[in-house]
């Protein structure tokens, strides 16, 4: 039997593409373009991306001999479902891969937030010594409210209640008796906004999360709250987000995410209350290495028909 084809359209580390290699032709492009990508998918069984490669309807209809799709990484937003499903295209994700990375850069911005860590080092590096400007406070005692209390909501929980902080939580598809377990007091979102000093926001972006955090969500939250996204650009009306902070609703903002990426210097990026980083949160080199071995093996997996433990569809 010839051996399958493989391509990686994003960058993956080595490790991944030894592991495909093992049983595979691997070709490894990652920075093909989308025109290019629709000449070329036909021929190959699967395709292997991170977040850079878009997985249209027109790629899924252009790949004849598609079975897999493999994200290394969590979110799937870049890939077109309803036709994977149309077209009998397996898609299998590495839910857990990165999970620690971005608990960890959550809980960075968190602290930098409340201290001013990034505005005090902007100024020692203009000559400027801002110690009577930058009262912080502590995550002691505070009360942090996370949206979603899934692998990586429950992560942040859990480190943050090392610091003192009291963990309420909101999530649909989590049962009071799980969320507990993690470490998450269950809360209704009317409750999570009202009581909660930080807000930070750790569910899929899909047409129900899509804005979620809007004018109307912002003013029924504590005045001078602090929000921090790391989950995905979109959950947050971002224009509603600056107005909160120029009233002073919103105290500050740490933002790794946003609507259209890169976003530029928008008056939110530039606002002297945001922290922003450019979608680094899941980027360390044992989260990538990791799912860069979870994704191969999981796609070899599927091709070799055995059963999978990440399928989404
Ligand atoms: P997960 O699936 O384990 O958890 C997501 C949780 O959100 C689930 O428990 C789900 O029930 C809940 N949820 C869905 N809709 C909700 C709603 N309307 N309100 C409240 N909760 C809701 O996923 P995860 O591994 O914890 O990842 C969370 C998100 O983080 C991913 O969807 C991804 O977009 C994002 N992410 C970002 C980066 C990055 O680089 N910044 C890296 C990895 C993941």
């Amino acid at each position: 039997m010839s051996k399958w084809k493989i391509l990686v359209s994003d960058k993956i580390p080595e490790n991944g593409i030894r592991i495909l290699s093992t049983a595979a032709e691997v070709e490894y492009k990652p920075s093909v373009s989308a025109e290019d990508l629709l000449d070329i998918i036909s021929d190959f069984d699967a395709l292997v991306v991170r977040s850079r490669t878009r997985v249209t309807a027109d790629v899924f209809a252009a790949a004849s001999n598609l079975k897999v799709v493999g994200r290394a990484g969590v979110g799937v937003d870049n890939i077109d479902l309803a036709s994977a499903q149309s077209y009998n295209v397996t898609v299998v994700n590495t839910p857990s891969a990165t999970t620690i990375a971005v608990a960890e850069h959550t809980l960075a911005l968190m602290l930098g937030l409340i201290r001013s860590a990034p505005q005090a080092d902007a100024g020692m590096k203009s000559g400027r010594w801002l110690k009577k400007h930058l009262m912080g406070s502590e995550l002691s005692g505070k009360v942090l409210g996370i949206i979603g209390v899934g692998h990586i909501g429950a992560a942040v929980a859990q480190r943050a209640a090392a610091f003192g902080v009291r963990v309420i939580g909101y999530d649909p598809n989590v049962s009071d008796d799980v969320m507990r377990r993690r470490g998450v007091e269950p809360a209704a979102p009317e409750e999570l906004y009202a009581q909660s000093d930080i807000i930070s926001l750790h569910v899929p972006l899909n047409p129900s999360t899509r804005n979620m955090i809007d004018g109307q969500a912002l003013a029924q939250m504590k005045r001078g709250v602090y929000l921090i996204c790391t989950a995905r650009g979109g959950l947050i009306d971002e224009t509603a987000l600056h107005f909160a902070l120029v009233s002073g609703q919103a105290a500050g903002a740490a933002l790794d995410v946003y609507a259209q990426e890169p976003p530029g210097l928008t008056a939110l990026v530039a606002h002297p209350h945001v922290i922003a980083t450019p979608h680094i949160a899941a980027q360390t080199k044992e989260a990538q290495a990791r799912a860069a071995a979870d994704v191969a093996e999981e796609v070899l997996a599927a091709l070799r028909g055995e059963s999978l433990r990440w399928k989404i569809v």
